[in-house]
């Protein structure tokens, strides 16, 4: 009964696989990507960001920077949750309760990424966001980590899978998205502050 069961789940990663490998063959080098089914619908969105992103070219526009600028750069929690996958411990983040309007940007590269106005409060400890400003900005990953060798535990429980977020342009860990957030698009895209930058609408307009 296992064994079958297992196979239903590979097959359908295959299928999934198959496509995704095409579009991004180069970002999952790193690690395998593939899509179990509560996340069907949310990968299913992602490959068709990452298409649109090869369409415009975006692929060569990933920013790369070297461990000791990032170590002198960040601080040592920024470092550990983006480049490491670590994660800050819950309700400890600046931003968890932040309620200000502004847009969240990735630390690392400061691509805008979130918005003030898609952030809800969840509970769970970490900002919180329904959307991102544009889904061709984030790279979405099967992460097995929570698993890690029991098959058994994969099997019995497929919700232990979780998605990763990463940003698409420099490679930053920055969270998790699950499929229990609110209307209108049902996500939640569960963020580290400690990935994030924060800059105000207020002080955009004095930027401008
Ligand atoms: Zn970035």
């Amino acid at each position: 009964m296992l064994r079958v069961t297992f196979k239903l789940l590979t097959l359908r990663n295959t299928v999934t696989c198959r496509s995704l490998s095409a579009a991004i063959s180069t970002s999952i080098a790193r690690r395998k990507t593939l899509a179990i089914s509560p996340f069907t619908t949310v990968m299913g969105n992602q490959q068709a960001s990452v298409n649109v992103n090869q369409a415009r070219g975006m692929a060569s526009e990933n920013e790369v920077f070297s461990k000791e600028e990032l170590k002198k750069r960040l601080t040592p929690m920024q470092y550990h949750v983006t480049q490491e996958r670590g994660t800050e411990r819950a309700f400890t983040g600046k931003y968890n309760k932040n309620s200000e309007g502004g847009t969240y940007y990735c630390v690392v590269c400061h691509e805008a990424l979130f918005s003030s106005e898609t952030k809800f409060e969840s509970g769970c400890g970490w900002p919180a966001f329904n959307d991102v400003i544009d889904s061709a900005k984030v790279k979405l990953t099967k992460d097995t980590s929570h698993v890690g060798a029991n098959l058994l535990l994969l099997i019995a429980n497929p919700g232990m899978v979780r998605t990763e977020v990463s940003c698409l342009k420099c490679n930053a860990h920055l969270g998790h998205v699950f499929g229990d957030g609110p209307r209108p698009t049902g996500k939640r895209f569960c963020i580290n502050s400690a990935s994030l930058d924060f800059k105000s609408f207020a002080d955009q307009k004095l930027d401008s």
